[in-house]
């Protein structure tokens, strides 16, 4: 049997908060292998460290104790410098909030991680361009977040989340602002881009959105109560 090579891996995950004197255990132990080109939801209540587990894994924060193995380089062994290096290379995110410029293009928002290098890299224009057309934004390119409508919005941040082109996309809520409708074309974005070897990890308290994954992981309590692969997955 064909092996596929691991982009996540971590190993007893551990994190505890500590605020003025109380420390709160938020993940207990978690232990998670992704295959390159995986599509995984991540389930579970409010409160259960979904949220928490998405900033270890996106290398937004460190987990107390634990490894994790980002695309084979142990991430708990990295400054800072090289953390937001990694998390630039190899992860592109979508929020519930969309978190884009107001009153500046959707091109120039797809731009923004490209500017964050020192010099705009050749090429860059067609990049951009290349991932509005991707999410089919080809056409409003010069429209601002405020002439679109909220799915065309969290299209134009996929768009920026493609612009690196990162091995994996994290999404935390990626339909929580949406309606029915917008949120299903959203998650066919996704399909597709996970059709064409992207990993996907989707955290979503919505069952529907999580029947997309190949495999969907259910948190509890700091703790991963379930890992089942869904019968219904359907590559698109
Ligand atoms: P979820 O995303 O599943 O709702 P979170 O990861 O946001 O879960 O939160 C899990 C638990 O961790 C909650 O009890 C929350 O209050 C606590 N928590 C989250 N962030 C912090 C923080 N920065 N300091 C202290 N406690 C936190």
């Amino acid at each position: 049997m064909m092996t596929v090579p691991k982009v996540i891996d971590i190993e007893s995950i551990y994190k505890t908060y500590k605020n003025e004197g109380l420390e709160t255990e938020v993940l207990k132990g978690i232990s998670i292998s992704v295959g390159e080109g995986d599509y995984i939801s991540i389930v579970g209540p409010s409160g259960a460290g979904k949220s928490t587990l998405m900033t270890i894994l996106g290398c937004l924060g460190q987990a107390t104790s634990g490894t994790y193995l980002l695309d084979g380089e142990e991430v708990g062994e990295l400054n800072d410098r090289q953390l937001s290096r990694i998390r630039n290379e190899k992860i592109g995110f979508v929020f519930q909030a969309f978190h884009l410029l107001p009153g500046v293009s959707a091109f120039d928002n797809v731009m923004m991680p490209l500017v964050y290098c020192n010099k705009t890299p050749k090429g860059a224009d067609e990049r951009v361009e290349r991932a509005l057309d991707r999410v089919g934004l080809g056409h409003r390119m010069g429209h601002t977040p405020g002439q679109l409508s909220g799915g065309e919005q969290q299209r134009v941040t996929i768009a920026r989340s493609l612009i690196n082109d990162p091995k994996i996309i994290l999404a935390d809520e990626p339909t929580g602002n949406l309606d029915s409708k917008n949120g299903a074309e959203i998650m066919t974005t996704f399909d597709q881009l996970n059709s064409e070897g992207r990993t996907i990890i989707v955290i979503t308290h919505d069952t529907v959105v999580a029947e997309h994954a190949r495999r969907i992981l259910t948190l509890r309590d700091g703790q991963i109560v379930s890992d089942r692969i869904n019968e219904t997955f359907q590559k698109s």
